[in-house]
């Protein structure tokens, strides 16, 4: 039986389980499973390391784990490698553990347009903003980066890319949500960020890394403003759709695992 799982602290609100085993189910993996792991800081590389031996073949990495498990592992990929941090472990039939970061990645498989020659603003300078700008780097994207903590922001741009925004343009093609604005339900993200309800109509697309039980206050604000909007649960079932389709070698049913994350009733064929 291969199993995969979740690796985080805390860990019990993950939706990675469903959507996981809505896509086995929908393939007729019958024999795979997928099991909230959450594991404290100081036991995660011994419990990483028994994994394989109960039967893992898997494990999606989250927070505060990230930077530890690009650690720990034996090989990864230049994406895992230059953002610093994976999401998406693997292990290997000869005992390697190999690192992948699929954030970067789901980032642009989850956008209406490719980003080659487009102009993006980013907001944030944390482990997902950094995921964030390589991949929009990498794929030819002209990035500025906003972060309350101008350091981080600078630090950012030297080792990933991109310029660093003092305050926001008043025009782009995209703007990038990654900073913790909006997971407290209720926050308003025009006091946290440098932005505008009216301003938001400068961009034509809206990317949300957070969510919750709610459209955050950003996405609904740039909904009423006209622009595409793409929210958290669908960076969410880009990047676990990524790791789906390194473990299971199976393409994933997009459908399904958007339904699962969202909650809603599988899709009928
Ligand atoms: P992180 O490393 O802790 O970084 C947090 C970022 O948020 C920093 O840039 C921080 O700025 C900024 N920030 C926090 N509170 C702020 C405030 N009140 N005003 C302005 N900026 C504030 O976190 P992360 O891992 O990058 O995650 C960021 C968000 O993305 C989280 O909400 C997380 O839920 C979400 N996320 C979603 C997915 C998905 O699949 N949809 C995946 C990963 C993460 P400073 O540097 O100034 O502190």
């Amino acid at each position: 039986m291969p199993i995969c799982g979740v690796l985080g602290w805390p860990v019990r609100h993950s939706r990675s389980p469903a959507l996981h085993a809505a896509g086995y189910e929908a393939l007729g993996l019958d024999d795979w499973r997928y099991q909230l792991l959450p594991v404290p800081p100081e036991l995660f590389d011994e419990t990483v390391r028994a994994l394989p031996g109960a039967g893992f073949v898997g494990a999606n990495v989250t927070i505060p784990h990230k930077e530890a498990a690009l650690a720990l592992a034996d090989e990864a990929t230049d994406c895992a490698r230059e953002v610093g941090a994976a999401n998406t472990l693997t292990f290997r039939d000869d005992g390697r553990i190999h690192a992948d970061n699929t954030d970067a990645p789901g980032l642009i498989d989850a956008l209406p347009f490719g980003p080659a020659g487009a102009s993006a603003v980013v907001l944030g300078a944390g482990g997902s903003a950094r995921a964030v700008v390589w991949a929009l780097v990498q794929a030819g994207a002209d990035v500025q980066v906003w972060n309350r903590t101008p350091e981080r922001a600078e630090r950012l741009c030297a080792e990933i890319g991109g310029r660093v925004a003092e305050s926001l343009p008043a025009q782009a093609d995209l703007l990038v949500n990654a900073t913790a604005v909006g997971l407290q339900s209720g926050q308003d993200p025009f006091k946290a960020l440098p932005l505008t309800a009216d301003a938001l109509r400068g961009y034509p697309c809206l990317v949300d890394l957070v969510y919750g039980e709610r459209p955050t206050g950003l996405v609904s604000a740039a909904q009423a403003a006209g622009a595409t909007v793409v929210d958290g649960l669908e960076i969410l079932v880009r990047q676990g759709a990524r790791s789906f389709e390194r473990w299971t070698r199976r393409s994933p049913p997009l459908d399904v695992l958007r339904a699962a994350a969202r909650g809603e009733p599988a899709p009928t064929a």
